[in-house]
């Protein structure tokens, strides 16, 4: 089980970083994989951009080779026992555990420039988030989740919560899910800097041929380098060579490496190549995606037939947990 929240157009960090081993976990495992709408509140005021941001989203997804037959996509607000379970999981979830959650400082230092507004913005939803983020692999009974060694700890919650509850109710109906540990490269933005939407550094999958060429163009490489003439140092390259890396194969970067520490090559003509890769690589995607965007209706057709899917399980799940809870089922009831 694996999310995303939809903050807008997905960059090819989130390819390399997730999509692509999505795409290998769907055609080795039962995968659920949800647009997370309700973690893009706890941290957005403007709620309207949410519904557009689903949208391509989705767009990208199904470019890209996230396949709806072989694995179930859905948005998290579709499925109401997901949110169900989050309250029933916050009952049980001590509070210390929230606030020692790591990535939650991360995202209140990022929100507020001060205390004070900190003490404003870190809503009650937002230090909800964990318990969230567990409800939202548990209703699934998610015993594996795809992350980055980086975001270990992450899963660890998760595991402490699950464990909490059957322990608490002397069953083990929960899974604990591990973490699937996958190969997560950290690409740079353009300007050298974590790639980010919000730093405006990004290259999208989405993006027209033209634009990559021109982001590429700006890319940082080796800044020793003055002229042409000179050297270039491929270790201190900063964006152009960690690039070639990922897209280009050992001979080709053998090739580059080669002409690069010659000065056989300008860094200019060095990232025209490069862009012409990144281009050839993705112009299936951009094509498919533009045919997708021409008939909406079959999109959410697509999520909605994923919808259901997952509301099914997640109504077996919370029928389930009431019964061991001693809650009443009131579908049950005659
Ligand atoms: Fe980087 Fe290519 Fe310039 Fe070498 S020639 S510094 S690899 S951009």
């Amino acid at each position: 089980m694996s999310g995303m929240r939809p903050t807008g157009r997905l960059h090819l960090g989130h390819y390399f970083g997730a999509l692509i081993n999505w795409i290998d976990f769907q055609s080795k495992y039962e995968s659920y994989f949800s647009i997370v709408d309700w973690h893009a509140l706890t941290t957005k005021q403007n709620t309207r951009e949410v519904k557009a941001n689903i949208w391509e989203i989705a767009l990208d997804w199904l470019a890209v080779g996230i396949d709806p037959e072989q694995s179930t996509i859905y948005v998290q607000s579709a499925i109401p026992e997901i949110a169900e379970l989050h309250l029933l999981f916050s009952m049980i979830t001590p509070q210390g555990w929230v606030e020692r959650e790591p990535t939650l400082k991360d995202m209140v230092k990022m929100l507020a420039a001060n205390e004070a507004e900190a003490h404003e913005k870190a809503t009650y939803g937002l230090f909800g988030y964990p318990i969230l983020m567990t409800a939202d692999i548990l209703t699934f009974k998610g015993e594996l989740v795809p992350v980055g060694k980086d975001q270990e700890s992450h899963l660890e919650f998760a595991r402490d919560v699950a464990r909490k509850f059957n322990n608490t109710y002397g069953v083990s109906y929960f899974p604990e899910p591990k973490p699937e540990f996958t190969a997560t490269p950290l690409l740079k933005g353009v300007d050298g800097l974590k790639m980010g939407k919000s730093y405006n550094n990004d290259i999208k999958i989405a993006d027209t041929a033209a634009d990559t060429e021109k982001k590429v163009k700006q890319m940082i490489t080796d800044r020793t380098r003055i002229a042409k003439s000179d050297p270039g140092h491929t270790d201190i390259c900063e964006v152009p060579w960690p690039m070639y890396k990922v897209f280009a194969d050992q001979d080709l970067q053998a090739t580059v490496k080669q002409e690069c520490e010659n000065a056989e090559i300008g860094c200019v003509q060095c990232k025209i190549r490069l862009a012409g890769i990144i281009n050839e690589k993705f112009a299936p995607f951009r094509e498919r995606r533009e045919q997708l965007a021409k008939d909406p209706d079959n999109v959410f057709k697509l999520l909605q037939h994923g919808n259901i899917k997952a509301r099914k399980v997640a109504k077996q799940t919370l029928h389930d947990v009431r019964e061991i809870m001693g809650m009443v089922n009131w579908e049950s009831l005659k």
